[in-house]
């Protein structure tokens, strides 16, 4: 036998067995069901306070079963399940907040203010440290909040929800899928159908985009039927307040366009019962907007002409961390991104630490930066504008659907990035 035939044979057998300690170590710590931790996070520009609100058990788990430590590390924020007696990392997980975008607007230098947040693991066996970290200005995770976690807590409330689920695409275990729902927002009553419609419309759109498309089989895409009171949203600029179901609103940090809520405890809620990693909210209504926060929500409207291609860039950013690669829009952020620090992002960079991004994926002559000239307009690159800044900031491609509405496709450092992804979900 060759000697690289029996380095391969060998290396196949590692990973097989390194994979099958790493389920049993899963299943020695955690329960098949979730964990749900909720907290208020409230301050001002510079200071920041994690008070507990409550924690819940959630029946199943949609993750995967094996030790989830070794996933990007991506977001402004992260949570760590840690073992109090042999300080073993058990979980790991980042994730955004609205506080944190809140922070870097004009009205964080002057008032302090509160956000409801919720963070969702695996049930732990066993008591263990929960340990939740912010990243400050300069990239780095400082400790926020740390508390005991025991299961054994009988304050940690039981509850059983009976969702009005829908499977739009997919089947299997959801431990190995992606498992999509999406939430129906200033739906009445009687539009059930119509909402139903429209997440078909979406999830079809979705999987004609790259690489989603070749990945359809690995998601499961749920509808879950909220009804609203009243259709459509709230537009405070223009004085409408509507009555919906999760309060949801345009001009947000009083950007027009910016849909978001904040009332994440009517989300989880209405998520209980329902396995899921990632939810995207559709908000009815013909107005243009959206919102994206990685591993927090996905949200945007339904019926504007390009509400479609709003929804598949708004989930670029809460399924796989992508950032903004504009850099002319009007923004409510000052000073988001710190130029002497690489972003955390996948498909920006200020060339700090260029080589842990795309620059491996840069055909060989690429001159980097590359100018943003029409010869470069199908040219994978480091082209300076991105992330709402038109310098010191770079982005892989003139154009990518994390820009503008004109393209249909990501680029390839974003597809690559999203794959990766998808690929973490599916082991
Ligand atoms: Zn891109």
């Amino acid at each position: 036998m060759k000697h690289w035939v029996r380095f391969f044979i060998l290396a196949a057998l590692l990973s097989t067995l390194t994979s099958v300690t790493a389920q049993r170590s899963f299943k020695e710590n955690f329960e098949d069901n979730t964990l749900r931790f909720d907290f208020v996070l409230a301050g001002n520009h510079q200071e920041i306070d994690v008070f507990p609100e409550q924690m819940k058990k959630e029946p199943g788990w949609a993750g995967t079963m094996r030790v989830d430590t070794d996933g990007p590390d991506y977001g402004t924020y992260r949570f760590r399940l840690v073992d109090p007696t042999s300080n073993e990392l058990l979980f790991v997980k980042g994730f955004t907040t609205l506080f944190q975008e809140w922070q870097t607007t004009a009205e964080a230098k002057k008032i302090s203010k509160s956000f409801y947040q919720g963070i969702f693991m695996p049930f732990p066996k066993k008591p263990v440290t929960l340990v939740i970290e912010s990243r400050n200005y300069d990239g780095q995770f400082e400790m926020i909040y740390q508390t005991l976690v025991d299961p054994a807590n009988y304050f940690i409330r039981e509850e059983t929800a009976t969702p009005d689920v829908t499977v739009i695409s997919g089947k299997g275990e959801s431990h190995r899928k992606v498992d999509l729902v999406f939430l129906g927002e200033g739906y009445t009553t009687e539009q059930k159908e119509k909402f139903l419609a429209d997440v078909q419309r979406m999830t079809d759109y979705l999987f004609s985009v790259e690489p989603f498309d070749k990945n359809r089989d690995r998601f499961i895409v749920k509808a879950v039927w909220t009804p609203s009171a009243e259709k459509g949203t709230d537009v405070p600029g223009t004085r409408i307040y509507r009555n919906t179901k999760f309060n949801s609103t345009f001009y947000t940090f009083d950007v027009d366009r910016y849909l978001t809520t904040s009332d994440m405890r009517s989300v989880y809620d209405a998520l209980s019962g329902v396995t899921w990693d990632h939810f995207f909210l559709l908000v009815n209504t013909e107005m243009y907007g959206g919102g994206g926060f990685y591993n927090l929500m996905g949200i945007g409207s339904t019926d504007h002409a390009l509400s479609e291609k709003v929804m598949v860039h708004e989930f670029g950013h809460s399924f796989a961390g992508l950032g903004d690669e504009y850099y002319n829009s009007e923004v409510a952020y000052e000073d988001f991104y710190n130029l002497k620090v690489e972003p955390w992002e996948p498909n920006i960079t200020t060339l700090v630490d260029f080589e842990s991004k795309w620059k491996h994926m840069l055909k060989p002559g690429t001159p980097v930066p590359t100018p943003r000239e029409a010869k470069f307009t199908q040219t994978l690159g480091v082209f300076e504008g991105g992330g709402y800044m038109n310098k010191g900031i770079y982005s892989p491609m003139m154009d990518c659907r994390m820009k503008s509405n004109v393209t249909n496709d990501f680029c390839p450092a974003c597809q690559s990035a999203i794959q990766r992804i998808i690929d973490l979900h599916c082991e």
